[in-house]
């Protein structure tokens, strides 16, 4: 399972943090609230300075409010500091300084959000709340490849659910820690470590080659258009066709030969291309009919496809490799992708 493997390489390679080996919630607060902004190193530093001066909530409480600016100075975010004392004054007169120990009314508190609250529960009361930060956003968004943005409502909302799956029956505690861990250190951002990464075989974004482009953030979603020019290369019923290959879309489907551009060009300029040579070399072809610009949307792709209709010769049809000839009467035993399909059926009506 997922989470055992994560929770395996956790202990074998965390790092030992002052937050960690504690379930003082007071203490993990202080630390998530830190961390938040600031880089592991420089927040170990104010860590132990803080939890010097301020042991308890209740000293946090009593504390005058320059005092705790003067510590968290350099730290930069000041609000964090000022959220940080005004909560402690509410757990200390509302809560009789003892932290809330449920997931509701930790996130009641102020400059608390759902991340921080998960985290507490889990990390102190050891409460099933998958804690989702940037590191268990990139780590589930690779192993599992989805194509969501972690940045909306829709996205945040699944990858909540796909949080508390993977996590399952784990021990909240070691596993929100281990998978945190896991991407801070194992799969980061831009250079994770693959090559020695136990989860690498089930790492479906490996396994595509999409470690580079996830997660994904909606304003990094661009529609791609691409320009599909598909030579229809008939004799009578007959027509050749060519299987798609490589990780594309429509792998192992069938299609006309295709000639595909990344912006629009005329038919002179594809009588020019080094494909069209390649297929025809100089061959003198006549263009019957071109079905332009249809345009055939996917997610994230604009496919302007252009159906060329060449009527030919069955020795010409022979001549032109390495594609397959195959009969009207044997496209049921094809897949084809959506646009050709189309193009089949309007141009044999009396397909059975
Ligand atoms: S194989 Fe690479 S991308 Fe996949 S989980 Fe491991 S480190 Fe992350």
């Amino acid at each position: 399972m997922l989470s055992n493997q994560i929770i395996d390489w956790y202990l074998q390679y965390k790092r030992d943090l002052p937050w960690r080996n504690t379930s003082d919630p007071y203490k993990i607060w202080i630390s998530e609230i830190m961390l938040q902004q600031t880089r592991v190193a420089t927040a170990t530093d104010y860590f132990n300075r803080f939890l010097n001066q301020f042991p308890t909530v209740s000293d946090l409480a009593m504390a005058d409010e320059r005092e705790v600016l003067k510590l968290w100075q350099g730290l930069g975010y000041y609000s964090r500091a000022r959220n940080l004392h005004a909560t402690a004054k509410i757990i200390h007169t509302d809560y009789n300084g003892v932290f809330p120990n449920t997931y509701k009314d930790i996130l009641k508190l102020k400059g608390i959000g759902t991340y921080t609250a998960a985290a507490i529960s889990s990390f102190a009361f050891n409460l099933p709340y998958a804690a989702l930060d940037g590191n268990v956003f990139r780590v589930l968004s690779r192993v599992y490849s989805i194509d969501k943005p972690i940045d909306t409502g829709e996205g945040k909302k699944f990858f909540q659910e796909l949080a508390t799956e993977t996590m399952g029956n784990a021990r909240p505690e070691i596993y929100n820690q281990a998978i945190i861990e896991f991407g801070a250190l194992q799969c980061t951002p831009r250079t994770p470590n693959c090559v020695t990464c136990p989860i690498q075989a089930n790492c479906l974004a490996f396994g595509n080659g999409q470690v580079d482009q996830l997660p994904l953030k909606s304003k990094q979603i661009k529609t791609k258009n691409r320009y599909f020019y598909y030579l229809f290369l008939s004799c009578e019923n007959r027509f050749i066709i060519e299987k798609r290959e490589g990780k594309d879309i429509w792998k192992n489907m069938y299609q006309y030969p295709l000639i595909e551009s990344d912006k629009a060009i005329s038919t002179k300029k594809l009588l020019q291309t080094s494909k069209w040579k390649e297929l025809f070399e100089n061959k003198e072809l006549v263009i019957q009919s071109i079905c332009e610009n249809v345009v055939h949307k996917l997610s994230h792709q604009n496919l302007h496809t252009t159906i060329i209709h060449i009527n030919t010769d069955i020795d010409q049809l022979k001549e032109i490799k390495p594609y397959q000839i195959i009969d009207s009467s044997e496209i049921e035993n094809y897949p084809f992708p959506k646009p050709i399909e189309n193009h089949i059926n309007a141009t044999f009506e009396n397909i059975p």
